[in-house]
């Protein structure tokens, strides 16, 4: 075996490593987010607590080949796949260069059998890919959400898709209720005073607010939407949610939460709105120019969910008009945003790359369970139930709760101009 490091056309660094003796059995290929500019980092803190797995079914702390608590979503990381693949005669491809007819990515998925990608730094999976790639038998996503994969042509052609259901919900959480109160509170523009040498306390307050006695509604009560609002419960805010199947009443009641049978009814009532559905057909674009004119003037958004589900000129606008009072979030369409993205640039705005769902307490958890995935593939055995999106040619397991047939992976060789 050897290793290369190769600077791609696209400046980006990748790492391959070949295993001639095993380019019989599967080869897999993965995209991941670049290295940050030391790596491994100097990490703040020796140890992530173990949480338990209430979140993630597969526990990385069982596994021998993961220490939790370190970088392995970046190409160096490599997911800790590398030892565990190759000892069972299999080839792994890791590269961070996605985008573009001839990226690297594309070129090795041509006879790869296994696609590894990542929400944060999505590897569209088109139907055009996918026809270039006869031998692709399964698409895993390292995290929650595979908008980014073209689901419907992976039913066309019998390719399963699969995602790690659970395991980053509770950093998604935090990082909502986080935005939340960085945007009724002024905290960015009140950072940025106290960081420039400024004490312009009436500038602060001019736009701060208490969160308490606001009204606050989660579009979907996922797993992720009903963890939002039981870390807002104790803020004392009246909280909405508006989903296709309502909670049991025992949840209703312990969070004292009014149900919204439309989303229009939830978006006119509230002050503060968290989106925490996925992106499919039916949600695309949902927060349009006329969906958000309903809401109230002053309202914020908070969209951790995928930036296609709002209408970017739209949101933008309704900052600039008042309409709204703040938008934060962490994903954009396309990702990598590039720079002249209306998200780049707007007022009132917390915006932050996609790295809620890649925490360093996150990433060994949706690890363990691409571990776990690829062992079940390995081994013909089912993959759990939460974990599947697509099989057999049709929706399944969770993709079948939550998605509905179709594309939204349309406009994403936009990001090869980024
Ligand atoms: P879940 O599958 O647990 O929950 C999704 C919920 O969305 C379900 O309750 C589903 O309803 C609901 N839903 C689907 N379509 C609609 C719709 N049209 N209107 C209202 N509700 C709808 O998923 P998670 O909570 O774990 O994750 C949600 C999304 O968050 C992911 O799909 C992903 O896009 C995003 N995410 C982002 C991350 C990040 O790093 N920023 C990390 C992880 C996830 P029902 O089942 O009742 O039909």
């Amino acid at each position: 075996m050897f290793r290369a490091n190769n600077i791609t056309s696209s400046g980006r660094r990748s790492v391959r490593y070949f295993s001639s003796a095993h380019r019989q059995q599967a080869k897999v290929v993965c995209a991941l987010y670049p290295d940050p500019a030391v790596y491994p980092p100097k990490y703040a803190r020796d140890s992530v607590p173990n949480v338990g797995l209430d979140t993630c079914p597969s526990d990385p702390w069982a596994r021998p080949e993961l220490t939790p608590g370190q970088l392995l979503g970046s190409v160096s990381g490599e997911l800790g796949l590398r030892s565990w693949l190759e000892a069972r005669g299999h080839t792994l491809v890791v590269t961070s260069d996605k985008d573009g007819p001839g990226c690297e990515f594309e070129r090795e998925l041509k006879d790869a059998d296994i696609a590894i990608s990542q929400p944060f730094w999505p590897a569209y999976i088109t139907k055009e890919r996918m026809e270039q790639s006869p031998n692709l038998k399964m698409c895993i996503t390292a995290g929650i959400g595979s908008d980014h994969v073209d689901l419907e042509a992976a039913n066309d052609r019998k390719i399963a898709v699969t995602e790690v259901t659970g395991s980053n919900v509770v950093s998604v959480a935090e990082h909502v209720v986080m935005m939340i109160l960085g945007l009724v509170r002024n905290y960015i523009p009140s950072n940025k005073i106290a960081t420039s040498g400024g004490w312009d306390i009436g500038e602060c307050a001019s736009r701060a607010y208490d969160l308490e006695g606001m009204n606050v509604g989660t579009v979907a009560a996922g797993r992720i939407g009903l963890r939002v609002m039981r870390r807002l419960h104790p803020f004392d805010v009246k909280l909405h949610y508006y989903d296709h199947h309502r909670l049991p009443e025992a949840i209703e009641k312990e969070l004292n939460v009014t149900y919204h049978p439309t989303v229009e009814s939830l978006v006119e009532t509230v002050d503060v709105v968290t989106i925490n559905c996925p992106l499919h057909p039916e949600t695309e674009n949902l927060f349009d120019e006329k969906l958000i004119g309903k809401m109230k003037k002053g309202a914020y958004i908070v969209n951790t969910a995928r930036g296609k589900i709002c209408d970017k000129n739209a949101i933008k606008a309704a900052l600039e008009s008042g309409q709204l009072a703040g938008y934060a979030g962490d994903v954009w369409f396309p990702q990598p945003a590039p720079a002249d993205h209306p998200w780049r640039n707007m007022p009132h705005a917390g915006m932050t790359p996609h790295y809620s769902g890649t925490t360093l307490s996150a990433q060994a958890r949706y690890v363990a369970g691409v571990f776990e995935i690829l062992e079940n593939y390995f081994e013909g055995k089912e993959q759990r139930h939460e974990y599947l999106i697509c099989q057999d040619g049709k929706l399944a397991g969770a993709g079948k709760h939550s998605y509905t047939s179709g594309n939204t992976t349309d406009g994403s060789y936009a990001a090869a101009s980024a």
